[in-house]
């Protein structure tokens, strides 16, 4: 499932390809996707708009539409992937590697816009879904995330308060998203992997210092990962249809029975923590 640095890279391209472009017509493979509103209301209400804005909370893209009470959302969840393709045909960067045709088996919307450049949403299992909300849910959505890491609101003291004496295991914590908004298996793994502490390690177990220490490696795993534009395990490419490459920077995730590469000593074990296929170093964990 792409997480916070995979839905980031994602906006991060959107901003600099849709922003101020109108959407001249929008097709509809799979209605399932479109919550909330009909298919053909959904389409009425978007056709001869333009995004004003994209922003994103946690794994949530939020679609800003100029003079607009509603504001689209738009989840990819786990398979779910937005590609851009020019209107002479050249998709994003030119990478049609990962994408294949397009529209695809699995482009289950299509949003063209006038210039004649056009917007695919991919979606293999279907689970990802695109809805219009109203100011009043758009609030109420965004007020169920935790703290949002990468932003000021992610500092020491309210991470301290949040965690401290906390009775859970480290993973199940990071994975909540009404904790701290973002953090999926892959990225859940490889932060307890660089601060030293086993995903079912108890939260009360752990004193000030190691706390701290997991604070600066939730910045410093996704911040990087945000920089290397992602993780690809499977399906998440980035809007030009490439994968991400901080699959080269994983020291645990996907590594089960190969020799840990820090250490050099510890075989990488997969348990299950927090219902989670779960990666770690029996040596430099604890
Ligand atoms: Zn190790």
């Amino acid at each position: 499932m792409p997480e916070l640095p995979e839905v980031e890279t994602v906006r991060r391209d959107l901003e600099r390809y849709v922003l101020g472009k109108k959407i001249f017509g929008i097709e509809i493979g799979k209605e399932k996707i479109v919550k909330g509103l009909g298919v053909e209301e959904f389409k009425r209400y978007l056709k001869g708009r333009s995004f004003l804005k994209i922003g994103r909370r946690g794994k949530l893209l939020i679609f800003d539409l100029k003079e607009s009470k509603k504001t689209l959302l738009v989840h990819l969840k786990m398979t779910g992937q937005l590609i851009y393709r020019f209107s002479k045909g050249t998709v994003g960067g030119g990478h049609t590697q990962k994408t294949g045709k397009l529209p695809g088996k699995y482009s289950h919307i299509i949003l063209k816009f006038k210039d004649g450049s056009e917007l695919f949403f991919n979606d293999l299992r279907q689970f990802g879904y695109w809805k219009l909300v109203s100011k009043k849910e758009l609030e109420q959505i965004l007020g169920r995330f935790g703290i949002e890491p990468l932003t000021k609101g992610f500092n020491w003291k309210g991470f301290k308060k949040l965690i401290l004496g906390r009775k859970r295991q480290v993973k199940a914590f990071l994975l909540d998203q009404k904790m701290i908004a973002g953090i999926g298996n892959i990225y859940a793994d490889e932060i307890c992997f660089r601060t030293g502490v086993l995903p079912d390690r108890r939260i009360d177990s752990m004193d000030e210092k190691i706390i701290k220490k997991l604070y600066k490696e939730i910045e410093n795993v996704l911040a990087e990962a945000v920089d290397k534009r992602g993780t690809t395990i499977s399906d998440f490419v980035d809007l030009s249809g490439k994968s991400g490459g901080y699959i080269k920077k994983l020291k645990v995730y996907g590594r089960e029975k190969k020799k840990c590469i820090v250490c050099k000593k510890g075989m990488i074990k997969k348990v299950k923590v927090a219902g989670r296929g779960t990666r770690f170093c029996p040596i430099c964990q604890v």
